[in-house]
């Protein structure tokens, strides 16, 4: 794997998904998605989210749980509620997290854009050890990446998405009523 392949951020525990192909050539990855994932829901442990990204979950341990089966998805990062952040996707390869999705004319965003899923739910707020994991994440991206955009899923895909809901602060990451990157 070469230099990029993973993010040398400190502290950074990698859980490899196999749910992952190709980037097309030629475009530059420059869009964040911002998601939120709880398992089941307003669950707060890391370990089903992860799972499943492992195509790992037992699809038998709650109800919630079946229509899951047989799913194969992933994201790049995953924040649990105590700031560590996890990566299960290198970065140049695309996870598999937007479905379909489009913004700004632009679709598929799986294709140019890195996945980060912050464990919790649209109807709690994040923890501040998550959102302080969250900027050093991103600054170490910027520093990889010519990153410009971050998105909400719900923006991509506001007819099937919701996440990561209102208690998502974009002030800290973005410039006011843009789309654009502090
Ligand atoms: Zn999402």
């Amino acid at each position: 794997m070469g230099k990029s392949d993973w993010l040398g951020l400190p502290g950074l525990q990698v859980v490899p998904s196999p749910n992952f192909n190709e980037r097309p050539t030629g475009l530059a990855i420059d869009s964040l998605v911002i998601h939120c994932i709880s398992l089941p829901e307003r669950a707060t442990s890391a370990a089903a989210p992860l799972a499943l990204f492992q195509n790992r979950l037992d699809y038998t341990a709650h109800p919630e749980f079946t229509q899951l089966a047989g799913l194969k998805v992933s994201s790049h990062f995953v924040i649990d509620r105590q700031g560590q952040v996890h990566q299960c996707v290198p970065c140049n390869k695309r996870a598999w997290h937007a479905g379909q999705s489009a913004a700004m004319g632009r679709s598929n965003f799986n294709d140019f854009s890195i996945g980060i899923e912050l464990v919790g739910d649209v109807y709690t707020p994040f923890s501040c050890p998550q959102m302080a994991a969250l900027y050093p994440l991103i600054k170490q991206l910027k520093a990889s990446y010519p990153l410009k955009f971050a998105f909400a899923h719900s923006e991509i895909a506001p007819t099937r998405k919701t996440d990561p809901g209102p208690f998502f602060e974009w002030h800290l990451i973005r410039k006011p009523n843009t789309y654009r990157l502090l």
